[in-house]
């Protein structure tokens, strides 16, 4: 299996890393849609949502934590963001490891395109 995601977090392919943990890596979206565009991925790989298990209940919630903090860092929080995950081609997914989509610093549009 040849995973992008994968890759990043096990440093085989180059990000720009803003911090990383024991369950999960964050770093810059390579193509920022927004002032603020970052990343929440756990290390382990799990191709989509639908693959999540009872065991990686506390994981998501991790992920969420993770972002919150950033957030805060990057001076959003207050402002406001938004966090995404996109589940198979409808929704857009174009990398099969979930990943939590963070973006701010402008106002978000509803509904979403
Ligand atoms: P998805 O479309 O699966 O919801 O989101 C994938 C995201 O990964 C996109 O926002 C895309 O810009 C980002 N991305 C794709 N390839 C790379 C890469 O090589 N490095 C980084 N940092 N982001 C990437
Ligand atoms: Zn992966």
């Amino acid at each position: 299996m040849d995973c992008l995601f994968c890759r990043i977090v096990g440093k085989k392919a180059p990000a720009k890393i803003i911090c990383e943990d024991e369950k999960c890596v964050a770093f810059e979206d390579i193509a920022p849609q927004a002032p603020v565009h970052f990343l929440v991925v756990p290390r382990k790989h799990i191709a989509t949502t639908l693959e999540l298990g009872d065991e990686d209940e506390s994981l998501v919630g991790h992920l969420f934590r993770v972002a919150n903090r950033i957030a805060g860092d990057k001076q959003v929080a207050g402002r406001g963001f938004r966090m995404v995950m996109n589940t198979n081609p409808e929704a857009g997914q174009s990398v099969y490891h979930i990943h939590l989509h963070v973006l701010g610093g402008r106002r978000m549009h509803w509904p979403p395109g």
